[in-house]
């Protein structure tokens, strides 16, 4: 049997996403501990105590299934949005939701456009389908930051084969993001056939004065899909917990594909407690603009170029090929990501940390480029 000639091809063609290294991987391989990992833009301070709280609530009720509407969750993002419980779609992290949005709208006789740079998620869900990847190049510093979206080639690939358009907003891994009027400009042009999903993983962090709320955009684009994720400001990547919002039409077609229980109950309930601490947040924002700063300047003292970032973590060009600094940094102890699958070869994607976990990697990569 040769299973690879049975997967279809879209499949074939795909790299398994690689996920940052985990600290207890890399604690077998060395031996070593008191490992600091910055490589996955996981929040530094941890979940919000509110969050443990009713994770720990929850516990005892771990026999029955997940309520599979979740009512209580869906009630309070309502709540907090201003948007109708109908059109919430929760998701196994907003990756599911990603997927969603894949298995409803697309299919091999169909196309999906990214930028080049964008979010790994995307040509996995896209090829796992079978539908066309077609890739805009990024700007190349001209007419916008360089690296980031360039929504004029974008919009040239869109044709009525075109189902659906991910744009990153900020954009992992360049921390680069789309101001309010050209992105509004952009979902105008955007016809009724392609559906549209901004990735908002990062919108808490975004105090930029033109950065949009593409929420208040729903009810002027009814293919706009906006989606949103527990896994980064809100500290609970491990629970795996997002959700979309889009028109209640949409939100009832991507429901239909979900599988019934795909958000587990104690991330339902620790993803409804975060959402009431927002000193949790405040504070994970504020440590996160230290770090941005504390980062950027010290990559500026060492005449490394990064890419400015928005995000909770920052894109750094190392000047040389970065594998062989990844790897002497996992030596240090220091777990950053490497992304050349991004097409970013010499380029490292850090995680801001606490102060002094920035201050760790620092001193290793001093180490490292030094040597
Ligand atoms: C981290 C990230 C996500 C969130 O993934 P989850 O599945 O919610 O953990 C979504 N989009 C982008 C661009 C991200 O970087």
């Amino acid at each position: 049997m040769n299973a690879e000639q049975l997967a279809i091809p879209g499949v074939r063609q795909l790299t398994p996403y690689l996920p940052g290294k985990p600290i207890g991987e890399l604690e077998r391989e060395l031996g070593i501990s008191n490992i600091v990992k910055l490589a996955s833009n996981e929040n530094p301070l941890g979940p919000s105590p509110l969050a443990l709280e009713a994770t720990r609530g929850a516990l005892n009720g771990v026999h029955l299934y997940p309520d599979g509407g979740g009512f209580e969750l869906k009630a309070a993002l309502s709540a907090k949005l201003g948007v109708a419980g109908e059109q919430i779609t929760l998701g196994n992290g907003s990756n599911d939701v990603l997927e969603l949005v894949a298995r409803a709208f697309l299919s091999p006789e169909s196309a999906a456009v990214y930028s080049e740079h964008a979010f790994a998620v995307y040509p996995i869900v896209t090829q796992a389908i079978g539908a066309q990847a077609r890739v805009a190049a990024a700007h190349d510093g001209s007419r916008g930051p360089r690296y980031g979206h360039d929504l004029d080639k974008i919009a040239a690939l869109i044709d009525a084969q075109v189902r659906v358009v991910f744009i990153a907003n900020p954009n992992n891994p360049t921390g680069t993001y789309l101001g309010r009027d050209e992105l509004h400009a952009f979902l105008k042009r955007v016809p009724e056939t392609a559906l549209v999903v901004i990735d908002e993983a990062y919108t808490e962090y975004v105090g930029a004065e033109d950065f949009p709320d593409a929420l208040g955009w729903l009810a002027e684009f009814p293919n706009l899909i906006v989606t949103r994720t527990f896994s980064k400001a809100y500290g609970l990547a491990g629970l795996r917990v997002g959700y979309a919002v889009s028109s209640t039409e949409v939100a009832d077609l991507l429901n239909r594909v979900r599988q019934p229980f795909n958000v587990n109950s104690l991330a339902l309930a620790a993803a409804t407690a975060a959402l009431n601490d927002g000193e949790h947040l405040a504070s994970t924002v504020r440590l996160n603009n230290q770090g941005l700063i504390q980062l950027s300047a010290a990559f500026a003292e060492r005449g490394l170029d990064w890419i400015p970032s928005v995000g909770n973590f920052i894109t750094v060009d190392v000047g040389r090929p970065a594998a062989p600094v990844y790897q002497a940094l996992l030596r240090e102890g220091v777990i950053v990501r490497p992304i050349a699958n991004y097409g970013l070869p010499h380029h490292l994607r850090v995680t801001v940390g606490t102060a002094e976990e920035n201050r760790v990697f620092l001193a290793a990569l001093d180490r490292v480029l030094g040597a």
